[in-house]
């Protein structure tokens, strides 16, 4: 260790940083006391309702229907109709200009979509507003470029769409994954039935209010909102295609209903990926590769680096620099630019983050937590840290979906990958070296869909996304997530 790293181990933590609180207005965003589902390009008062809420406050945003199965019924006969009756017969020309128009009205909305993000779903609004707004807005770009260009993508192989696909979207990116799923639909020449997740519609109900200022053919996009009985109904329903993301469980019982159907399925599910830093890392910029792996979105990331693998000979200057580099995370309103972690999205998910918390400490792993005053209301957890955890232990096994870090580690590459592969999940994984060669040999070695070097959490529509084992099967993004909604002579 040199003398300037061995000063930077002693520097003081600046603990006695404070900053003015810089919240981001609400006005921007008009909220209807009650929204119903957006069917043949109309809102069809809902037979039944419920509320959804802040969770970072618990105040109540909006009432919004609870989709019955006739409701489902009416929205796949609406894109059944639109299907029929011209939007499979466009050009692709004519399908790209509204996907053009889609992309630039969430441009100039933007921030009234990040605001509205953070206010339902607890993001920090710093990550609302320069990762899921415009991600949404280039994948919508991005597809639009194909819709015309469909048989040059497949060539020889007569593309055709598949008619409706009933899309079902988790509350982690609700408007991001509302995107990856509508986007690459639409561009195939498919109408859509999308159901959000329950805790999270606003932004899927204010997406309607740019569909029809794009003036969308109604029926291209149909949107119910509810509970997983709304998705259940989805999956029972007469759709050609159904794209699911969400948990493994969910998606196994998606695939027994759909078994021996003509229903063509992708499924994006869980993870629990390893983050690889090797000994040769630059050690400051993994440790933010780290923070940003676990903690972006409250590590409500299926793709989130919530297994560190450290080599050994550098593992108590990891977790060390770790462990400060947390007392600076600012922990609070989502609404504030300053917070780099916002609310836990539910109660419910709040309780699975502190009942796998607590299983860690059972089972002996010790836990790191920085000193943090957590709001009052709302649902919240400090960002965590365990070490000494064995690969045996249900917090290295099994997805948390919370700001909660499992630190393992290892002496060589072999070991390596043994462990990183050594989880019933495949859909993500993080290296760390200054060598090249040893990137292409670990991304040739692990097991995972998505492998980033030197970087964690990076997307790009251009690049396909998707899991391997129990993380599911089918792309989306780039020219592999167009093909499940095609068929081909
Ligand atoms: P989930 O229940 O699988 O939710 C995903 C979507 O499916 C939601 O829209 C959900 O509605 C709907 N759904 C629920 N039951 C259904 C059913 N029987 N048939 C059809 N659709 C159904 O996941 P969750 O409850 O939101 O989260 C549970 C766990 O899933 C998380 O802790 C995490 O481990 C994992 N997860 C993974 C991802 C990912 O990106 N891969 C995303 C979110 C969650 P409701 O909103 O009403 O549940
Ligand atoms: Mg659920």
């Amino acid at each position: 260790m040199t003398e300037l790293e061995r000063k930077q181990d002693h520097a003081p933590i600046p603990v006695g940083w404070e900053y003015e609180t810089a919240p981001e207005s609400r006005d921007i965003v008009t909220l209807r006391e009650r929204y119903g589902h957006f069917v043949g390009g109309e809102w069809l008062e809902p037979k039944e309702a419920y509320t959804t809420i802040s969770p970072a406050t618990e105040e109540p945003l909006a009432e919004v229907g609870q989709a019955t199965e006739e409701e489902v019924q009416l929205a796949v006969q609406a894109a059944r109709d639109a299907f029929e009756n011209g939007w499979s017969a466009l050009a692709g020309a004519e399908r790209a200009k509204y996907l053009y128009r889609i992309a630039r009205i969430l441009q100039e909305r933007a921030r009234e979509f990040a605001v509205l993000e953070s206010l339902n779903g607890g993001k920090p609004i710093r990550e609302s507003r320069d990762v899921d707004v415009p991600l949404s807005a280039a994948h919508f770009f991005y597809y639009a470029g194909w819709a015309d260009k469909l048989e040059y993508a497949f060539p020889n192989r007569k593309p055709k769409p598949l008619g409706v696909a009933g899309q079902i979207i988790p509350w982690n990116f609700p408007l991001l994954m509302l995107a990856w799923k509508v986007a690459p639909a639409l561009a195939a020449g498919n109408t859509v039935v999308l159901k959000p997740a329950e805790t999270t519609p606003l932004s899927a109900l204010l997406f309607c209010d740019v569909l029809r200022q794009a003036e969308l053919p109604a029926g291209v996009v149909n949107i119910v909102t509810g509970d997983g009985r709304a998705g259940a109904a989805l999956v029972k329903s007469d759709v050609d295609k159904i794209a699911f993301t969400g948990s493994t469980e969910v998606g196994k019982a998606i695939k027994r209903e759909l078994a021996g159907t003509g229903t063509k399925l992708t499924l994006e599910l869980g993870g629990k990926a390893a983050n690889v830093i090797f000994d040769d890392a630059a050690l400051d910029q993994a440790v933010e590769g780290i923070v940003n792996g676990i903690y972006f979105n409250q590590g409500h990331v299926c793709c989130a680096g919530s297994r560190l693998l450290v080599q050994e000979s550098i593992y108590e200057a990891t977790v060390d620099k770790l462990k400060r580099r947390l007392q600076t995370l600012r922990v609070g309103d989502p609404l504030d630019k300053n917070t780099d972690v916002g609310a836990i999205n539910s109660q419910a998910q709040l309780e699975k983050i502190q009942e796998l918390v607590a299983s860690g400490e059972e089972e002996g792993a010790e836990i790191y937590q920085p000193p943090c005053r957590l709001p009052e209301k709302g649902y919240w957890f400090v960002p965590t840290v365990f070490t000494n955890v064995a690969q045996s232990y249900r917090i290295a096994q099994e997805e948390i979906f919370g700001p909660v870090l499992s630190v393992l580690t290892f002496r060589t590459p072999d070991e390596a990958v043994e462990k990183a592969n050594n989880t019933p999940y495949g859909l993500s994984a993080g290296v760390w070296t200054e060598k090249g060669s040893r990137i292409l040999a670990m991304a040739q070695r692990l097991r995972a869909g998505v492998i980033w070097a030197n970087t964690y959490n990076r997307f790009d529509p251009a690049s396909p996304f998707g899991g391997y084992k129990e993380s599911g099967f089918g792309r989306e993004g780039g020219l592999h997530g167009l093909a499940p909604y095609l068929d081909f002579e």
